[in-house]
């Protein structure tokens, strides 16, 4: 007989001839824009840690003092004994932050969106998706059994077609990112709740990259679009992107919070974060509710990097958030171009498919509070050396 999965070396073979084998690099160094990797000092603009907290010394020490407080891990689930005073209270900040009746902590936003979608959807409901939504939405919505049906890109005609011909009776569950992950795009969310809210479909945003950095006081990308839970009852967001921490929360109405407890399998059966991970998470919340100064500067470096590649020539679609993307196309192009960059001392990831569309390979740019613009002129410089011409 055969060895059991003998073809995994063929197959990997396969995955490196096309351009689209994905391999880990050793990132040494606290999240901030200099790191090492192999030995060399690297300028990173590749991380999601927008406001630059990841590395702040208050967050740090927040996250010690709750592991002195609190022990390493929370010891158990949630619902059996692993919530703790540390989780209740950052539960309750990020209620009155969203300014929603509750909020839920998950231990990603992985589980988060499996678990929306597990406890709100049953087999043969309507799961209606962007495309271009993060990879957890879309498994949520296959784990859960619903019929998953993905409209065209920030198309709000598109989906107000689907919406008008789901099937009467069944459950729909409209959900988007407020800010794409490959692109930094935002979903037109007005039109997109109005619609909704006309075809009796329930909205839910992943804000995994606005929260925090749009908005006037960070709340994200409802806050900077002025809609609330009326027009978008699911929020949710993530603890690992501008907060710089780890884990993410489910705000809504005091029903939803309760339904996800009952029912999101996520949730249930798996341990609670470390309460010094809520501790942590915490002192990130009041850092970005108390220093506006940070999305400022942010704004600052996007208007600088946005303006200096415009002047190159460079494809940059528009993306006003800290996400830059830089289109090339073809897979071992990207990472020819990323590699040219390295060369030259700066650390810019190439994003292939299945994490883009085929044929949409590109450099993804993050930009970071944390940067300097002498910072981003040297990636502008690196950039008019190493983009084919
Ligand atoms: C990062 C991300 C997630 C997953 O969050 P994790 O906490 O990293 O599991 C979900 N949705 C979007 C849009 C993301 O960018």
């Amino acid at each position: 007989m055969a060895r059991p999965f003998a073809d995994l070396g063929e197959r990997l073979a396969a995955r490196e001839a096309a351009g689209l084998y994905r391999r880990r690099r050793v990132v040494d160094g606290v999240a901030a824009p200099l790191v090492r990797v192999d030995g060399r000092e690297l300028l990173a603009f590749c991380s999601n840690d927008y406001l630059g907290l990841a590395s702040d010394p208050r967050v740090v020490a927040a996250l010690a003092d709750g592991a002195c407080r609190y022990g390493a891990g929370s010891g158990a689930s949630h619902l059996v004994c692993g919530h703790g005073p540390a989780h209740h209270a950052l539960e309750e900040e990020l209620a009155r932050f969203t300014g929603r009746e509750r909020a839920l902590l998950f231990g990603s936003g992985y589980a988060a969106n499996l678990g929306i979608a597990a406890a709100l959807l049953a087999r043969g409901d309507i799961a209606l998706q962007d495309r271009l939504n993060h990879a957890s939405l879309l498994d949520g919505a296959l784990l859960a059994g619903a019929r998953l049906q993905r409209f065209r890109h920030n198309d709000a005609d598109d989906l107000e077609r689907r919406l008008a011909r789901a099937t009467p009776g069944r459950r729909v569950l409209v959900a988007v990112d407020g800010v794409f992950s490959m692109d930094g795009d935002e979903a037109p969310l007005a039109r997109i709740a109005a619609a909704c809210t006309a075809h009796g479909a329930l909205l839910q945003v992943d804000d995994a990259h606005g929260f925090g950095v749009l908005g006037e006081h960070g709340g994200g990308t409802l806050q900077k679009h002025g809609i609330g839970v009326a027009g978008v009852p699911v929020l949710m967001a993530t603890l690992g992107k501008a907060l710089g921490v780890a884990g993410a929360f489910v705000a809504g109405s005091a029903e939803l919070v309760e339904t996800l407890i009952q029912s999101a399998r996520t949730y249930i059966y798996t341990t609670a974060m470390p309460p010094a991970l809520a501790c942590a998470a915490s002192a990130s919340l009041r850092i970005v509710a108390d220093e506006p100064w940070r999305r400022v500067q942010l704004q600052v470096l996007i208007e600088r990097f946005r303006a200096g590649a415009a002047a190159l020539g460079l494809p940059l679609p528009a993306s006003a958030s800290a996400i830059q993307p830089l289109l090339v196309g073809a897979a071992d192009e990207a990472v020819r171009i990323a590699a040219r960059l390295q060369e030259l001392g700066l650390l810019v990831p190439a994003m292939r498919p299945p994490t883009v569309p085929a044929g949409q390979s590109r450099l993804r740019v993050t930009l970071s509070a944390a940067h300097s613009e002498a910072q981003v002129d040297r990636l502008l410089e690196a950039l008019a050396r190493a983009w084919p011409r």
